[in-house]
């Protein structure tokens, strides 16, 4: 591959030196224990993942940490998975047991696979981003503290894939995870006039609305924007584009539930998320509405379950009715979806039947 200063370095230079030789080789793979895995090559060499849970947000000091430990026990190399755990992937069987004992010496948990709660992939929260109607690595602290159990363990029916994204331009996996956590505005986003005649470009701010709530304001002297509150949709779009639009609001913004969202195509083609529980307050630093509503729902999944049975399929199969009433959720006017293009995927209409 040709050397160029655009974009990322080639990755297979970074590869682990087994998995280079053997790539495209791989057999299968099992998994020997909670967070233990071991993939076989044709070439009959075999290579040991140890998972650990990692924060998504993590200093220096923790990264040379475990840079640290990959010298010790995983010839230097490592990786950070994209829901942020940490994997040391050991060509030295031996070495799995010390690694371990270092590994829980520190604190750091080891899991995340198989029929487990693995980490939670999240976005930016308030720590970064412009639209947050939540915060994200605050709400997965809290949330997976009351999970721990299911981390470390295979109790589960099956994996139970959780996802949060701080407002509904969704930017982690919300639309497709077992449990998504979806921070929601409930409020108008205010116009501020003055600010935006002097910033803001008109045409584009009106055209960032994808419900065309924005128009331009009857009063032309004022070169600014109304919105129509019968078509926003709170998705905080317009204020992507026009900083004078801001929609964040101490008491209408929250978070919704969505279940029963799956990428995999086993035994079930892949499913959207659906809405479960339309708004839960804000309530750092522990946010308990939101964590005992998951650990709710996990756990009455993991009760009522067949074995493999993803979060959508139990519910497929039990109907959405059993699902409202075993759990204990409030079925309301707000989980019926008027939405013109949703009407293959969601319920839209208020004709069901308690099971
Ligand atoms: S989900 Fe929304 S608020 Fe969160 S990082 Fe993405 S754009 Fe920002
Ligand atoms: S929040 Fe979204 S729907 Fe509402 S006015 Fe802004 S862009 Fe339009």
């Amino acid at each position: 591959m040709g050397k160029t200063d655009i974009g990322p370095p080639d990755f297979r230079n970074f590869l682990p030196p087994i998995i280079k030789k053997n790539y495209g080789k791989w057999k299968y793979h099992r998994i020997l224990e909670p967070g233990v895995l071991v993939h076989v090559s044709e070439t009959g060499k075999e290579v040991y993942t140890v998972r650990m849970g990692s924060g998504r947000l993590v200093t220096v000091d923790f990264i040379r940490e475990v840079c640290d430990l990959a010298d010790k026990y995983s010839d230097g190399y490592l990786r950070f998975t994209s829901r942020h755990n940490v994997e040391f992937l050991l060509t030295d069987k031996k070495k799995i047991a010390p690694l371990k004992k270092e590994l829980a010496a520190k604190g750091w948990p080891i899991g995340g696979t198989g029929h487990s709660v693995t980490s939670i992939v999240h976005t930016q929260g308030w720590v970064h981003c412009h639209t947050p109607a939540t915060d994200a690595s605050g709400v997965v602290k809290s949330v997976m503290d009351e999970l721990f159990e299911y981390f470390g363990s295979h109790k589960l029916p099956a994996q139970v894939r959780i996802a949060l994204a701080c407002c509904l331009n969704m930017c982690g996996a919300v639309h497709c995870s077992d449990i998504a956590i979806l921070g929601v505005h409930t409020k108008l986003p205010k116009v501020d006039h003055e600010t935006l005649r002097n910033v803001c470009e008109i045409p584009t701010t009106i055209a960032a609305c994808p419900t065309g709530a924005i128009r331009p304001h009857p009063d032309k002297e004022k070169k600014s924007v109304i919105v129509n509150p019968e078509r926003c949709m709170y998705c905080g779009n317009c204020y992507t584009m026009c900083p004078a639009m801001p929609l964040a609001d101490g008491e209408g913004d929250g978070i919704s539930i969505w279940v029963g969202g799956k990428v995999s195509n086993a035994r079930h083609t892949p499913m959207f998320s659906r809405l479960a529980i339309p708004y839960l307050p804000n309530n750092p630093p522990r946010w308990p509405e939101v964590t005992s509503a998951i650990k709710n729902i996990v756990e009455v999944y993991a009760k009522h379950a067949n074995k493999y049975e993803r979060i959508g399929e139990w519910i497929e199969r039990v109907g959405w009715e059993r699902f409202f009433k075993l759990t204990g959720i409030e079925f309301t006017p707000l989980h019926i979806d008027d939405y013109k293009l949703s009407t293959t995927t969601f319920r839209n209409t208020t004709q069901f039947k308690w099971g």
